[in-house]
């Protein structure tokens, strides 16, 4: 398994598990690996421990233990979340959802299926800067809206959104709100009664816990749907035997990442800025998402008259892990859909480039970044009949 040293800077794919996560996991494989459902002490004791790793968890969403339901992942949660609202809706007689352009494949790909189901859906404007107005979210709402569903913030150009804002004008109207905070929690501050949710998704491998684990928050008071039958774990709403040892894992991953919040923040940021900064330099690019509104770690940036694999190919013969967009798009020759939400032309989205860093990043990495890309995107211009079209004025630059 030996790899060659390489510059991670695609932290918003996934995260390495940290050292603590994986030491708090391990005793749950061979000492309390008993299942919660079992009546015995082996069985009892990992309850103990299950209940204990939701009452860490829910603390630090300022949840109530009764309120976090643990889930194979943030696309599961946002399944579930949806599927519940839409099925809690229907029985009502409501079957309009609005959301908009630029959320994760998680939630576009089941609103198309409730589409095809006899639901109306609604794709608010991300506008130019990736940033959704509550003030269109208000006129988006109707007498049969069912659920309001926007992310916290964007995986792919890292724009946060108004949430407690949009919160506000959905329970104003009485309408349903789920947030999919998966690329937001761990990075910034997730206080469910602040923000004023009713259902909130998160991933424990994207803030360093493990792979495979996620969680959904659900406000008491507001119904969910079964979406596994079988046992009646997570309170008969999920079933299956609990994924003890990465529930354990993803609760030590966030108590760390929240205790270490702050200064992760401010460091990556900082590099951010660098990465920014000197990307910025090279002509006709462009950072995608508004300069401010943006988690500390995210930077995107499209390079016109190239594409985004190619150049995502040579960093990698660098040692350099990047990407152009979703790691679920990627392989797929379409633009990122995040991008085109943007107005971006399909040229200009197409020639994208996103940075995600974590608090392992280091000056180094960056300086090494700041030097491969230039020289890759001239290289990649340089080959390009597109690019010598631009520059002998045969085309207008978009950018
Ligand atoms: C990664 C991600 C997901 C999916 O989470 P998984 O745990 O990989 O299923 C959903 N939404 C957003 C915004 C993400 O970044």
């Amino acid at each position: 398994m030996a790899q060659r040293k390489t510059i991670y800077m695609d932290n918003a794919a996934t995260t390495a598990t940290s050292e603590k996560a994986l030491r708090e996991m391990l005793p749950y494989y061979r000492e309390v690996y008993g299942n919660p459902s079992s009546l015995h002490g082996a069985g009892q004791s990992a309850k103990e421990h299950l209940d204990a790793a939701r009452a860490r968890i829910a603390a630090r969403l300022n949840a109530d233990p009764a309120e976090i339901y643990f889930t194979s992942g943030g696309s599961e949660s946002d399944n579930q979340a949806l599927r519940s609202a839409a099925a809690n809706g229907a029985k009502r007689g409501k079957k309009h959802i609005v959301s908009t352009a630029f959320e994760h494949h998680a939630i576009l790909h089941t609103l198309k299926k409730l589409e095809r189901e006899g639901f109306e859906v609604t794709y608010l404007s991300v506008h130019e800067n990736g940033v959704v107005l509550p003030s269109d979210v208000e006129s988006a709402i109707r007498d049969d809206t069912a659920l309001v569903t926007v992310m916290l913030a964007n995986n792919e150009i890292g724009t946060v959104q108004p949430i407690a804002e949009i919160a506000a004008v959905c329970k104003a109207k009485k309408v349903l709100f789920h947030t999919d905070a998966v690329q937001a929690v761990g990075h910034v501050p997730v206080d469910v009664r602040a923000l004023g949710v009713d259902m909130l998704s998160l991933s424990a491998h994207k803030f360093h816990g493990p792979k495979g684990v996620g969680a959904l928050y659900v406000r008491r008071g507001v119904p969910l749907a079964t979406f596994i039958e079988g046992g009646a774990q997570e309170r008969g709403r999920r079933a299956g035997t609990e994924n003890l040892a990465g529930i354990v894992g993803m609760a030590a991953a966030l108590d760390e990442a929240c205790d270490g919040m702050e200064k992760a923040a401010k460091k990556e940021r900082a590099l951010c800025d660098r990465l920014i900064a000197g990307l910025s330099k090279i002509p006709h690019s462009r950072l995608n998402g508004d300069r401010e509104k943006r988690l500390p770690g995210i930077v995107n940036m499209c390079f016109e008259g190239i594409e985004g694999e190619g150049l995502l190919l040579l960093l990698d013969d660098r040692g350099i892990c990047a990407s152009s967009g979703s790691a679920c798009t990627s392989g797929s020759l379409d633009p990122s859909h995040v991008l085109l939400a943007l107005g971006l032309p399909h040229e200009v989205a197409h020639g994208s480039l996103r940075l995600s860093l974590s608090d392992e990043t280091t000056d180094k990495d960056v300086d090494a970044v700041l030097k491969a890309v230039p020289e890759v995107v001239e290289y990649l211009r340089n080959m390009s009949p597109v690019w010598e079209e631009l520059e002998k004025g045969e085309k207008p630059h978009l950018i």
